[in-house]
């Protein structure tokens, strides 16, 4: 691991998703901290993950932060659609059953919805970032973007549900944008640019 120096923080990210370490990386960009993966690290006990966000989130974080005794940071998202009374939200990663991948997911989301009326299609993504220090500080921030889900696929970039979701104010699904447009109106671009307000806020009481 590269040391870190004296006037930067670390900061691991509760994830074994190498993605989403580097997706998170990019937001962060030009904070004076190092935001590094667990690879290397012991293996971490995480909580069983439930239906609050903040929860699962905060819960992620704080695993690391009290094994590892470092700066964690964590996060959890999920699709909300009002015609499924805001289902799958917290479960959107297992929506349809565990064995689903993500093509599968988006089948199942588009058959739910079949016959629904575009004006009835609204929807939002979620996204609640923690940031969990050693000492038990807890900094969290919530990031949504509201649009529709369409009636099929359109776009090939993104993951997950973004084929089938339109983001209000644009004629295109979220697989439709260049990663630097999906940031700047997604969840997670919402969640991690007020997160990083709050750590530029705080970097002396984290430090
Ligand atoms: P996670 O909590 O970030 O791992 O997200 C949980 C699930 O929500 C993912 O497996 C996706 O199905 C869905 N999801 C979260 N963020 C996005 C996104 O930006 N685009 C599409 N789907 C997403």
């Amino acid at each position: 691991m590269t040391p870190v120096p004296a006037d930067r923080l670390r900061v691991l990210v509760a994830t074994s998703n190498r993605g989403k370490v580097g997706e998170i990386r990019a937001l962060l960009a030009g904070l004076p901290a190092e935001i590094c993966s667990l690879d290397g690290f012991p293996p971490i006990a995480f909580p069983q993950e439930g239906a609050d966000y903040e929860r699962n989130a905060v819960g992620k974080a704080r695993a690391v932060a009290e094994q590892l005794g470092e700066l964690a940071l964590a996060d959890d998202s999920g699709l909300e659609v009002a015609a499924l009374a805001g289902a799958p939200g917290p479960f959107s990663a297992r929506y349809g059953g565990p064995d689903l991948d993500d093509a599968a997911r988006v089948d199942h989301l588009l058959r739910e919805l079949a016959g629904v009326p575009a004006e009835q299609r609204d929807a939002r993504f979620v996204c609640l970032a923690a940031l969990v220090a050693p000492t038990g500080a807890v900094i969290t921030v919530r990031g949504e973007c509201n649009g529709r889900i369409l009636t099929a696929r359109r776009g090939v970039g993104g993951f997950g549900y973004d084929p089938v979701f339109q983001p209000d104010g644009y004629e295109q699904s979220m697989a439709e944008l260049s990663a630097e447009q999906k940031n700047r109106v997604s969840h997670r671009g919402r969640a991690f640019r007020l997160l990083r307000e709050r750590l530029l806020d705080r970097l002396d009481a984290l430090a």
